[in-house]
């Protein structure tokens, strides 16, 4: 199973569903948890730095917040390191599963065995 290409050995190749409906992988909760965190974090880390550089330092609610995203990010982050194996498992089966692709650069198409 090749996930490039076989014409112009691009990455960028998706899944075509002709039909017969292909199990999605399964997403790990932990993954749905840290992603937002992520982005809530970042903000409010930019938030921070902005009232910092703007005002007179970040208040309590948004130390306290940004240190909450922190301990969800780093607990959603170990829970996914834990999940990771059984979501490397599960995509690439997603991807086995898979016999027609279609390439996004060159919109060729070809049908794995
Ligand atoms: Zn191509």
């Amino acid at each position: 199973m090749q996930y490039r290409c076989p014409k112009c050995q691009s990455p960028k190749i998706m899944p075509i569903s002709n039909g017969n409906t292909v199990a999605k992988p399964v997403v790990p909760k932990s993954l749905v948890i840290l992603i937002p965190a992520l982005f809530v974090l970042l903000l409010l880390v930019v938030l921070s730095i902005g009232l910092w550089i703007f005002s007179d330092g970040a208040g309590s609610t948004i130390q306290i917040a940004t240190v909450v995203a922190f301990v969800v990010c780093v607990g959603a982050g170990i829970m996914f390191w834990r999940d990771l194996p059984d979501f490397k498992i599960s995509m690439q089966s997603f991807m086995n599963a898979n016999k027609d692709w279609k390439c996004r650069e060159c919109h060729h198409e070809w049908h794995v065995q």
